[in-house]
């Protein structure tokens, strides 16, 4: 079967903004105008085809990204929706992975915000060229000049002004293509589907013509400058050919404006996308790891994109919805069809695609090939989790991993009817799979169940989408930091576990071991060659292993997950007739907890890089004041654009309440972001507290 269109007539975008700006109208206004959802859904009435989630609807805001394909000018446009609140970067992270292009949407009176500085700078780290769209243009203060210096002050980008408004606030009509010249003026009874283009010689709007010329001029020289080839009087498709590459080469970025409310500019949006955003063939080549039989190989290859290369894929998201499981995947190369088995590298094992689906926002296609460059989701898959590589068996590779956020809050949580501890359990499993920032463990000693996230809002939803998606009602404590044990020293754990026969057999089990302490990031290492040497049965020392890599994952001085330790297991006695593996378990287990209890066990808490972003110089005594007695460290003070940014690394649980603190200090000037930066130990008064010594 031929593919619906080349792979230069595709577009994998995201729609990128801080809260509220408008990117899930915007999404909604693109979904309508190509055909794909045939009533326009107000955001504030509930009914947004892309917020497909009942709480995502109530809440107002979108948390799930799901992509959803449609057509434009013959091009295939895939969507994947990123949301926009900060406790969700992860969803941003995993998507911004496999975009080739965004939308960065501003509110054209906030203009640039703490959120839309978070998502441009994940955007440069994944090399997103974009395009950004200043929104909400009918509203009163909007400013498309005020918009384009912050995002030159700001966020440091090259702006080019494609576009510029016809009428301003309530009298916002539409928009000039400063490279056509051409005024496109929106029909507000057809719902936006119709608009006139005149050119602006036969507007008949002197100020409106100056204007126009001089910004037109403006954004020659500015692209001139990046493009020197440029000819002196150059056509249309010269001007849009040196914006496309100058955009694809992340020199500069196209800036068009309009209402998505007031269906105004998004059909020129759409038009933009296809001129300026890279295609699939105009990104470098996916790069991974080879890999031989399950062995990653230090050698880097590349996944050309093309169908004759080898297939791989990407899987960004894994749902699972009323229909099942579903997981999402970017095919960076080759061609894959419904009833392949492919090769999960990151697990290392087959994995089967039975169902092959395209996705639309409220509709599913499906579909027998997806060709190198789609976005497609797979039906019940067996094994996936997100960021794996799933890949031809005959050409393994390993695509780069995505990198996620550690969990830094937690709570426990309990099902209010006791009888549903094992639909909790299923579905705790469920969502942990679907998002790898947040993790599940029991705490050994009470037996609770603890879940650990990025943040009190992400955790919020878990247990929110626990009573509408699985239907188990859930009570959680108050929220905490989560914090980490370690060793900081060397220490011996010896153990002997004996129950004698009442009949038949005995058990016996028996560990010595030693713990010390590994570099930070290095996680657990358990190794046992004195134990192979003597011909331990390999069975007693899986036994060991799993064993300590239990109490590891749920801590054994204050009962939170260990980080960073070496486990050497250096004796294992057999008994003649009772040795089993549940008696070696046992025995482990507590030689581990004597060892690390002996190893001057350390507690450690998440510290977080701040950056406070100033516009006003006398904000800035009293927020180093307050970061100072929050046990924060000033780690730098630097320009961007106009503000003034204080880094600093503090404690997490020091920042409660930090917003509101810093709105107040600042008069509503400031803002600030705050990300994951490491674990370090705490304060001997937080110890004292927590482990009582
Ligand atoms: P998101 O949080 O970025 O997805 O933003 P939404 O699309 O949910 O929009 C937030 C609010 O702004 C909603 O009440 C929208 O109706 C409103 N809105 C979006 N675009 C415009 C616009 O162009 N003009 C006006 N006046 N309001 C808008």
């Amino acid at each position: 079967m031929a593919r619906l269109s080349p792979l230069q007539r595709v577009r994998n975008i995201g729609i990128m903004a801080h809260i509220d700006a408008g990117k899930t109208t915007t999404t909604e206004r693109i979904l309508y105008y190509t055909g794909k959802s045939y009533k326009i859904g107000e955001v504030h009435e509930g009914t947004a085809v892309m917020d497909y989630m009942a709480q995502e609807q109530e809440r107002g805001i979108t948390i799930t990204s799901a992509a959803t394909t449609c057509e434009w000018r013959e091009h295939v446009i895939n969507i994947i929706d990123t949301p926009g609140h900060v406790d969700f970067t992860i969803e941003v992270e995993r998507s911004l992975r496999v975009l080739d292009g965004a939308i960065a949407v501003l509110d054209g009176v906030a203009g640039v915000e703490p959120q839309t500085e978070t998502v441009w700078e994940q955007a440069n780290r994944y090399h997103v060229p974009r395009i950004v769209f200043v929104n909400k243009l009918d509203r009163v203060g909007a400013d498309i000049d005020a918009n384009i210096d912050a995002l030159i002050d700001r966020l440091g980008a090259t702006t080019l002004q494609l576009q510029h408004p016809i009428g301003a606030e309530a009298e916002f009509r539409g928009v000039v293509d400063l490279i056509t010249r051409e005024c496109m003026v929106w029909d507000d009874d057809s719902l936006g589907a119709q608009f006139e283009r005149t050119s602006i010689d036969d507007f008949g709007d002197e100020e409106l013509f100056e204007e126009v010329e001089m910004r037109r001029e403006l954004m020659l020289d500015a692209l001139r400058e990046l493009a020197p080839e440029l000819s002196d009087e150059p056509s249309v498709d010269e001007v849009r050919a040196a914006v496309r590459a100058v955009t694809c080469a992340h020199k500069a970025v196209p800036v068009l404006c309009g209402s998505a409310f007031k269906n105004k500019g998004v059909q020129a949006l759409l038009d933009a996308v296809i001129a300026y955003l890279p295609s699939p063939l105009d990104v470098p080549p996916m790069e991974g790891f080879e890999v031989r039989n399950k062995t990653v190989l230090e050698k880097r290859v590349t996944r050309e994109p093309s169908d004759e290369a080898p297939v791989s894929a990407l899987a960004f998201k894994i749902v699972s919805d009323s229909y099942g499981l579903l997981a999402y995947l970017r095919v960076y190369s080759g061609m894959l069809r419904s009833g392949d088995v492919l090769f999960n590298t990151t697990k290392g094992k087959r994995e089967r695609i039975n169902r092959l689906l395209r996705m639309h926002a409220n509709t599913r296609e499906e579909i027998e090939v997806a060709y190198a460059g789609d976005i497609v989701a797979v039906v019940g898959p067996k094994d996936v989790s997100t960021g794996d590589t799933l890949c031809a068996d005959t050409d393994r590779v390993l695509l780069e991993k995505i990198e996620f956020p550690v969990p830094v809050m937690r709570v426990a949580i309990e099902p209010k009817a006791s009888a549903d501890q094992d639909k909790l359990s299923q579905a705790l499993e469920r969502l942990a799979l679907e998002d790898p920032s947040f993790q599940v463990l029991t705490d050994t000693e009470t037996g609770q169940t603890l879940i650990s996230g990025m943040g009190e809002l992400h955790l919020e939803v878990l247990v929110r989408r626990l009573a509408d998606d699985f239907n188990v009602k859930a009570n959680v404590g108050k929220m905490r930091v989560a914090y980490r044990e370690t060793v900081s020293a060397e220490a011996q754990g010896d153990n002997t576990f004996e129950r004698a026969a009442t009949t038949g057999k005995g058990q016996f089990g028996h560990c010595r071991l030693k713990v010390s302490p590994a570099p930070r990031g290095e996680g657990l290492s358990v190794s046992h060659e004195a134990l192979t040497r003597v011909g331990v049965p390999e069975a007693f020392i899986d036994a060991m292993r799993a064993s300590v890599e239990s109490v590891y994952a749920s801590g054994c001085v204050a009962g939170y997950p260990m980080v960073d330790v070496k486990v050497e297991l250096l004796e294992a006695r057999l008994h003649e007739s009772d040795s089993t593996e549940a008696g070696y378990q046992v025995a482990s287990a507590l030689a581990f907890r004597e060892a690390c209890n002996a190893a001057a066990p350390q507690l450690l808490e998440p510290f977080m890089k701040l950056e406070v972003i100033l516009p006003e110089d006398e904000d800035m005594g009293n927020i180093i004041g307050d970061i100072n007695g929050r046990r924060g460290e000033i780690s730098g003070i630097t320009y961007r654009g106009k503000s003034q940014v204080v880094g600093a690394l503090v404690p997490l649980e020091q920042m409660m309440g930090y917003a509101t603190k810093m709105r107040t200090m600042t008069h509503g000037r400031g803002r600030y972001t705050m990300t994951f930066e490491r674990y370090s130990p705490v304060s001997p008064e937080v110890a004292k507290m927590l482990m009582g010594f």
